[in-house]
């Protein structure tokens, strides 16, 4: 039984992204936590799959499978919503996607995918979710997945780099409009965390070595390490944090 500061019972959650990897791992603590939680993505099979396996774990679950960078798509999710009796108490822009390209090989379509995808979403999605918080004057919470690269950046994910540290004046900027609402606006930024995102620099000898070595808990995070962080910006036990993003990264962006 959660402590009652931490209980999400009688909210709903929807997470983006949700069908698999760091999203799917926060809906599962979302519902964990008491939550209603509606997952999201792209592919309608994977997504029934992912929905099925947290059902088969006595969770109450939706699917809304739309295209969060698709503005009348998103649109058209929170009619149905609506539609549903759905009301979106917990926001989380979690989808997101990754390009690894110098920057002077990069086309104009590639960097707008990885804008579009990572960034303008958690607009779109945010817009729809906060409108319908403010008329229904519930509050809400809205939580936006950063990164490190909200603070410091690497080569050859400059788009991605871009986006995220975007992600966090996007969360202040939700804040500065949304708070006086009763809507808190926050961010997690997790470090190197072991999802299909990451299978290429996993498989990598010199890239695992690097993250070892130069995140002072010398490993990768596991997804379900978001969960206690997830929970509590979801939670009552954040009602007066406001604009902040808190880094579950190990320790990386603490070093040198
Ligand atoms: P994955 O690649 O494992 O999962 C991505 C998820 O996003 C999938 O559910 C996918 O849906 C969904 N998605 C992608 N594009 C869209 C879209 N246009 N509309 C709707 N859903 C979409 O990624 P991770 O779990 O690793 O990453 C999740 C978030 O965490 C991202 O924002 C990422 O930037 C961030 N992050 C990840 C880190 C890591 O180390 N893994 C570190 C820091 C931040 P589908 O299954 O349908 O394709």
């Amino acid at each position: 039984m959660p402590h009652s500061l931490f209980d999400l019972a009688g909210r709903t959650a929807l997470v983006t992204g949700s069908s698999r990897g760091l999203g799917y791992a926060i809906a599962e603590a979302l519902a964990q936590a008491g939550a209603r939680v509606v997952l999201n993505g792209v592919d309608a099979q994977r997504l029934a799959h992912s929905a099925e396996a947290l059902r088969a774990k006595g969770h109450g679950v939706e699917v809304a499978a739309f295209d969060v960078t698709d503005e009348a798509a998103v649109s058209d999710a929170f009619a149905r919503l609506d539609a549903a009796g759905l009301a979106i108490d917990i926001l989380v822009n979690n989808a997101g996607i990754q390009l690894r390209k110098p920057l002077v090989e990069l086309s104009l379509p590639e960097w707008d995918k990885v804008l579009r995808t990572n960034l303008t979403s958690a607009f779109l999605v945010g817009r729809e979710a906060a409108r319908r918080m403010i008329e229904r004057k519930s509050g809400g919470k809205i939580i936006n997945i950063g990164s490190l690269t909200s603070e410091a950046a690497r080569a050859t994910v400059a788009p991605y780099t871009a986006a995220k540290g975007g992600i966090k004046m996007l969360t202040r900027a939700m804040t500065a409009e949304w708070a006086e609402h009763g809507i808190q606006a926050n961010a997690i930024g997790p470090g190197y965390m072991a999802t299909e995102m990451n299978t290429a620099l996993l498989q990598n000898p010199a890239f695992d070595g690097w993250v070892k070595s130069r995140t002072p808990a010398r490993r990768w995070g596991r997804p379900d390490e978001l969960a206690g962080t997830a929970i509590y910006l979801a939670s009552s036990a954040s009602d007066y944090v406001n604009g902040q993003i808190l880094y579950v990264d190990g320790g990386m962006l603490a070093v040198l």
